[in-house]
């Protein structure tokens, strides 16, 4: 069976205490869930801003099934890069996961799918999980050129690894129209990209790696859509912005497989 997993971006928001207040309302929930435990129960990871993910990890460290990340990490390991934080600095804050790609990094810092590999290579030398975010702006969705861009993403900044490698890489494919729009992929939408970035992943590494490949949904996912989205064959969860700022809305998700 395939990992499932819902995630929350919670970008550049809320302070110590604010951080910590929603990560505990959060893990009283998953605890109280039923489903807490079981196998088939979706994983959490929290992605709070660099500053809070020791404060944040302490909190969620009680809770089974909740995990913390970094939102980003630079590509390097150590050294005169004033404001950045390395892979190894989240993970000795108790991240087990990152970011890499996320298209307000691309957009905003100009990251591209060569930055993004090293970022990946970096993520990997400290055991963290690459949460490798993809996707294509509208005028390209538009053009009708959106499984090219998806396509070329995914091999530049993911082919090179070794099939070990890969397997332990989670994907988020987020259309960049739908990020903080309000405005959702359709569940037709989801699918029919998820199917084709699996196929891809089919084609380089094997049918058994790309059934394995954890493929997450991202883009204006919230409490009402995301059991129609969650219930697509090749949907494995979501990768949830605006949503996951507030408790019970972000179980809402988490619940909705
Ligand atoms: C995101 O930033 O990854 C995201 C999916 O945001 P939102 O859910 O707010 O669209």
């Amino acid at each position: 069976m395939r990992k499932k997993i819902v995630a929350g971006n919670w970008k550049m928001n809320l302070d110590l205490a604010g951080s910590q207040n929603l990560a505990s309302e959060i893990c009283s929930l998953v605890a109280k869930n039923p489903l807490s435990g079981l196998k088939s129960a979706p994983s959490v990871v929290l992605f709070p801003p660099s500053v809070f993910i020791n404060g944040v990890s302490t909190i969620v460290n009680d809770t089974p099934g909740v995990s913390v990340g970094a939102q980003n990490i630079h590509q390097n390991e150590k050294g005169a890069f004033t404001g950045e934080v390395s892979a190894q600095m989240v993970a000795s804050c108790g991240a087990t996961y990152t970011l890499i790609g996320h298209s307000e990094r691309r957009s905003y810092f100009g990251e591209d799918d060569k930055l993004i590999a090293e970022k990946i290579a970096a993520a990997f030398k400290s055991n963290l999980v690459p949460m490798y975010c993809c996707g294509e702006v509208l005028a390209e969705r538009q053009d009708n050129k959106h499984f090219d861009i998806v396509k070329h993403q995914v091999e530049t900044a993911l082919f090179w690894m070794e099939k070990s490698q890969f397997e332990k890489v989670v994907i988020a494919y987020e259309p960049v129209w739908a990020i903080g729009t309000g405005v959702t992929a359709s569940p037709r939408q989801a699918q029919e990209m998820h199917s084709w970035i699996r196929q891809l992943v089919a084609t380089r590494y094997g049918i058994e790696t790309a059934n394995k490949t954890t493929i997450l949904y991202g883009g204006s996912c919230n409490g009402q859509n995301a059991v129609e989205i969650f219930a697509q064959p090749d949907v494995d969860g979501g990768l949830i912005g605006g949503a996951s700022l507030k408790a019970e809305e972000f179980f809402t998700i988490i619940s909705s497989f």
